[in-house]
């Protein structure tokens, strides 16, 4: 293992921060896997997983069945894993400016398209070397103008070239999920499998510019722009694995987790070995522009109808909003037959507050997907 320390742009004097980063395998050689967790910083089941991921590393790299280059890095963002409000961690905005840690990576797509123009071939394999040189002059000359930038900057470094990024979350009250692109759906297939996930959620631009849709983005708008001129394939099949709700931290959990991740690694040929059996999908695949979200129409108690995970049809109950004055209750149901993937863990709510998300099949929002 190679550990790697990238310095931040410094927030304020004499505040030194560094994301760090561990190489396992045969770094530099080309193929490249690459693995971050908690970009928000408040989402601790994922950085358990790194840390059962970083064992079995260890013994895979000793046992020399790594294959490609893995890259760790188990805390993606200290700057908000720095961040408290009276005892309590908040991690997934920056408090300073209130911008969420995981929007707006940037997808430089046209100035790339402009720099390879002349230089591509119909070798799609040279031009993805093309293209990912091109990428790696374009976060090399991003000057970050501040700490938040840097986080993206260094993030985008170490993963812009990964044939594999995993992008290690959680929700609030939630099921396993996870997050990806529409055009790199059947590579994550099995993935999906193995984690055992309820909902796999398909965008290729959602317009929020999460860190794995803008590491999909780039090849996506780029073929777009050739056409049928130049072959251009997926740099990277990134996807963001939300690994069930914020509260669901336990070894037992994070090593099915884990393990699970090691299954696709072996099954994609990253780490040598058997793939154990790809179990069944739990369930099709769903464009995120289905998902119904729900908010409060009004002001009071929250009590849950349903567990998160939990498959409803169209006219369930999910959500009660009760008047604490006057005992009155509203009750909100489903418009969509799905998953109740995700629901928020608080439980007093005020008028425009989000409750939760079902998955559906047929889409019904447009605009931007993703949510603050
Ligand atoms: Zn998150």
């Amino acid at each position: 293992m190679e550990h790697r320390a990238h310095p931040l742009v410094m927030a304020t004097p004499g505040c030194h921060r560094q994301i760090d980063s561990e190489h396992y395998g045969p770094v530099g050689q080309g193929r490249k896997v690459y693995i971050q967790a908690a970009l928000h910083a408040d989402e601790i089941p994922a950085m358990l997983v790194a840390t059962r991921l970083r064992k079995h590393l260890i013994e895979l790299e000793k046992a020399n069945r790594l294959q490609h280059e893995i890259v760790l890095v188990a805390v993606a963002n200290p700057a908000g894993l720095g961040q408290f409000i009276m005892g309590a961690s908040s991690g997934r905005f920056e408090l300073g400016s209130g911008r969420n840690y995981n929007r707006n990576f940037p997808v430089p797509h046209r100035e790339i398209a402009q720099s390879v123009e002349g230089a591509l071939t119909h070798d799609a394999s040279a031009n993805l070397t093309l293209i990912r040189n091109a990428w790696l002059k374009s976060l090399s000359e991003w000057q970050p103008a501040d700490e938040y930038a840097s986080i993206q900057r260094t993030l985008m470094l170490l993963a812009h070239d990964a044939d594999i990024v995993l992008d290690l979350h959680c929700s609030r009250e939630a099921a396993m999920h996870l997050y990806t692109g529409e055009d790199v759906w059947e590579e994550v297939e099995p993935l999906s499998r193995y984690l055992g996930a309820e909902v796999s959620l398909l965008a290729n631009d959602s317009q929020g510019y999460s860190f794995d849709e803008a590491l999909c983005l780039l090849w996506s708008h780029l073929r777009s722009h050739f056409g049928a001129r130049f072959p251009i394939p997926n740099g990277s099949v990134a996807v963001t694995i939300e690994h069930r709700g914020q509260r669901d931290v336990s070894y037992e959990i994070a090593e099915q987790d884990a393990t699970a991740i090691l299954d696709y690694l072996v099954h994609r040929g990253a780490i040598a070995g058997v793939a154990n059996p790809l179990p069944p999908l739990r369930n099709p695949a769903t464009p995120l522009a289905g998902s119904e979200q729900f908010y409060a129409p009004s002001a009071g108690i929250l009590v849950h109808r349903v567990p998160a995970g939990r498959r409803v049809q169209a006219g369930d109950e999910l959500f009660d909003i009760v008047d604490p004055l006057t005992g009155d209750v509203l009750t909100l149901t489903s418009k969509t037959s799905g998953v109740l993937y995700m629901r928020r863990e608080i439980r007093f709510v005020r008028p425009g507050d989000p409750l939760g998300r079902v998955s559906g099949a047929v889409p019904i929002r447009t605009g931007k997907l993703l949510g603050a």
